[in-house]
């Protein structure tokens, strides 16, 4: 990934992709504070826009907040840093990943003393989970790894840190065979993914873990709230047990990598016909509808690069 043409912007200029280096004793490294985002831009008929550019830049804000880093840029400079790597890299459609983290001037866990710094990337990254995933749903596996207690590490921000745990349970779940990990909570309740919201469909009503069970506040998720509104579907957030998602009728993934991804099996029990199910269908045609501009109601949530 790093040896390519193109422009990242790193602290407030855009360098060029092969240039946009930090040094090896970068405490970020070391100890991971430091907060990230994933947005996309998708191709629209009046242009490439930036999907709930504002929802994301403030979210990445709101985890430097909790991270007690202080960024050196306004929200609107971070929005235009990252208008700009899409323009300077001729992107149609593209995945973005601003982070922010803690410079090289010092060591030590105390993170005082370092500057803090903010860059934007973005290139071309397809269905993160598969076409095929897309169409047919993918097998999901419980970790065995339990998701962050809300109190261990801070759930509502998306840090570096945090990926730690998603990468063993993914890692996992990819070892044995399967597509991608169902994380639970502290408590054994149903979390998240490592990288994804989870939704259970039941008699015709929706489901979701609340918050309370460490999942990140997913935008993706949020826009899934604003669809069953529109298409009427009833959706109801609260905790799911594990054997909730095995006698569900329909299950799926949501996340701005992840889209709108069908969950076919957990643990190699068939989750109702084993296949996309028809309010999953309905529900990704709707969200896809919506981020590639088909929908007048949705167009303040797109950003013109
Ligand atoms: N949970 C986790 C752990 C994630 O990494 C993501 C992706 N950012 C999500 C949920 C979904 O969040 P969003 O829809 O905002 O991308």
């Amino acid at each position: 990934l790093d040896d390519r043409d193109g422009k990242i912007w790193m602290d407030g200029e855009l360098v060029d992709w092969r240039d946009a280096k930090v040094h090896v004793l970068t405490h970020t490294l070391h100890y991971g504070c430091g907060a990230f985002e994933g947005v996309r831009a998708y191709k629209t008929d009046k242009g490439t826009a930036i999907f709930r550019l504002r929802e994301h830049t403030q979210r990445l804000f709101n985890s430097a907040k909790i991270l007690r880093m202080k960024l050196p840029f306004s929200i609107e400079q971070a929005e235009e840093a990252q208008k700009a790597v899409v323009q300077a890299n001729a992107l149609e459609s593209c995945y973005l990943r601003p982070l922010t983290w803690l410079g090289s001037e010092k060591l030590g866990v105390s993170p005082k003393g370092n500057t803090v710094h903010l860059m934007v990337a973005a290139w071309a990254w397809g269905a993160y989970l598969g076409e095929d995933g897309m169409a047919k749903g993918i097998r999901v596996k419980t970790s065995s790894y339990t998701r962050h207690h809300v109190n261990i590490t801070m759930t509502q921000a998306k840090t570096v840190s945090n990926y730690t745990n998603s990468i063993l349970a993914n890692t996992e779940a990819t070892d044995d065979g399967y597509d991608e990990a169902l994380l639970l909570d502290a408590a054994g309740f149903v979390s998240e993914g490592s990288g994804e919201n989870v939704f259970i469909v039941k008699d015709g009503v929706i489901y979701t873990p609340d918050l309370s069970a460490g999942a990140l506040n997913g935008i993706t998720r949020n826009t899934i709230f604003h669809i069953c509104q529109d298409l009427g579907i009833k959706l109801v957030e609260k905790r799911i047990t594990r054997d909730e998602v095995y006698i569900a009728d329909e299950a799926f993934f949501t996340g701005t990598a992840a889209e709108v991804t069908p969950i076919r099996e957990l643990d190699r029990v068939q989750i109702g016909s084993g296949a996309r199910g028809p309010i999953t269908e309905k529900v990704q045609t709707a969200f896809f509808d919506i981020v590639n501009g088909r929908n007048p109601k949705y167009a303040h949530w797109l950003t013109l690069v």
